[in-house]
């Protein structure tokens, strides 16, 4: 899918500014999952911290991580969609993000994606995949984690 010259530069606005001044940015202390990500054939590395509610949902999330413009723009990007979002709709956007960058699979939400949608491009490059995948891929595996821990 060819991107047309405003998307395209809309596209290296926001991954520029996400890169530069990354939202939520930083670490959670006290109780919440924390995961390592990285992505070796680029040298990108993501840490992710997420506090879940009773429910499962995002109650707080921050990541901190160093790499490609790519990695932590969509890091960024996605704590900002995640953020108190209940924990079918963080799935949902998970699925739909993949759908997005990989263009496997069809969109169900993409009001709710917003500008992740930009991402788009990365499809036609495997490796730029995984950089924008890495942060979605901690936040699954952090997820998990919580589920398998339980209410304890
Ligand atoms: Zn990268």
């Amino acid at each position: 899918m060819a991107l047309s010259d405003d998307l395209r530069d809309l596209y290296q606005q926001v991954i520029l500014d996400h890169s530069k001044s990354p939202r939520n940015h930083g670490q959670l202390t006290g109780d919440c999952v924390h995961v390592h990500g990285d992505n070796p054939t680029c040298g990108d590395e993501i840490d992710m911290y997420v506090r879940f509610d009773a429910d499962g949902g995002i109650a707080d999330i921050k990541f901190d991580g160093q790499g490609c413009a790519i990695s932590q723009a969509s890091a960024s990007m996605m704590t900002v969609k995640i953020k108190g979002a209940t924990r079918d709709k963080a799935s949902a956007l998970l699925q739909d993000f993949r759908s997005v960058v990989t263009g496997e699979g069809s969109v169900q939400d993409e009001d709710a994606l917003g500008e992740l949608q930009l991402l788009e491009g990365v499809q036609k490059f495997p490796q730029r995949v995984k950089c924008a995948m890495l942060g979605w891929r901690a936040l699954e595996q952090a997820m998990q984690q919580e589920k398998t821990s339980g209410d304890a």
